[in-house]
């Protein structure tokens, strides 16, 4: 199986030719499906597996195929959100997200501890489709109002076990207490404890299961 027969768009699939991918990987060719169809997903996967193409594709699919939007100001709105233990992480995951959607019109940024908070006040004043973020420095800037994620899509949780270790589960629930009920939800982790299925249970419909 090829990228090309996994129903992605074309801009898309230009996007990974132009980056040299020619065969999905196994946790691409898995979850890309079932996220294409708007179903939650509960993935195990390790860094290193391909996971990060294997939601940013679809999820760019998804919004594209929905979009554009704008909220009652006129202003783009974060219909993604994507969140992630660590600002590395975070900044190589939106990375990705420019990579693979270079040929479509959606705009992406990175928040995370750490650096001034001014600067990413600013950009996001402007309008964001999608967020890649840490949990601490998101919750910070939602507290000042500068950043509206009542319009959220699409939400992923990124290495939910390192998050979970990091002592994140406190800024996790604060930020799905924010976040529509309706929403399309993804949650990858490498590994499985009883407090990882508590939040899938708690954040998942019905979802997918992939394990690779
Ligand atoms: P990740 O697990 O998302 O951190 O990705 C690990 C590495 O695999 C990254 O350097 C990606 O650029 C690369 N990669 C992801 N998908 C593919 C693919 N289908 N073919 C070749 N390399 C890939």
């Amino acid at each position: 199986m090829n990228f090309d027969e996994l129903g992605l768009a074309e801009p898309l699939l230009r996007a990974v030719h132009e980056y040299g991918y020619t065969t999905p990987t196994p946790i691409q060719l898995q979850a890309i499906p079932v996220v294409l169809q708007g179903g939650d997903l509960l993935a195990g996967a390790q860094t290193g597996t391909g996971k990060t193409a294997g939601f940013v594709l679809p999820m760019l699919h998804r919004l594209l195929a929905s979009g554009p939007k704008k909220d009652s100001r006129g202003k783009t709105p974060v219909r993604a959100l994507i969140l992630t233990p660590t600002r590395e992480l975070a900044a190589q995951v939106e990375e990705s997200v420019r990579t693979y959607g270079k040929h479509v019109p959606l705009t992406s940024m990175v928040i995370f501890g750490g650096v001034g908070m001014q600067p990413q006040i600013n950009r996001l004043h402007k309008g964001v489709d999608i967020l890649v973020a840490t949990p601490g420095r998101l919750l910070d800037l939602h507290q000042q109002r500068a950043v509206d994620l009542s319009h959220v899509e699409i939400f992923v949780l990124d290495e939910a076990d390192r998050m979970l270790d990091m002592g994140f589960i406190h800024d996790i629930k604060k930020v799905l207490a924010v976040l529509p009920a309706k929403k399309q939800s993804l949650l990858f982790s490498a590994t499985f404890s009883d407090e990882i299925k508590a939040l899938a249970d708690r954040l998942l419909n019905k979802p997918g299961l992939i394990e690779v």
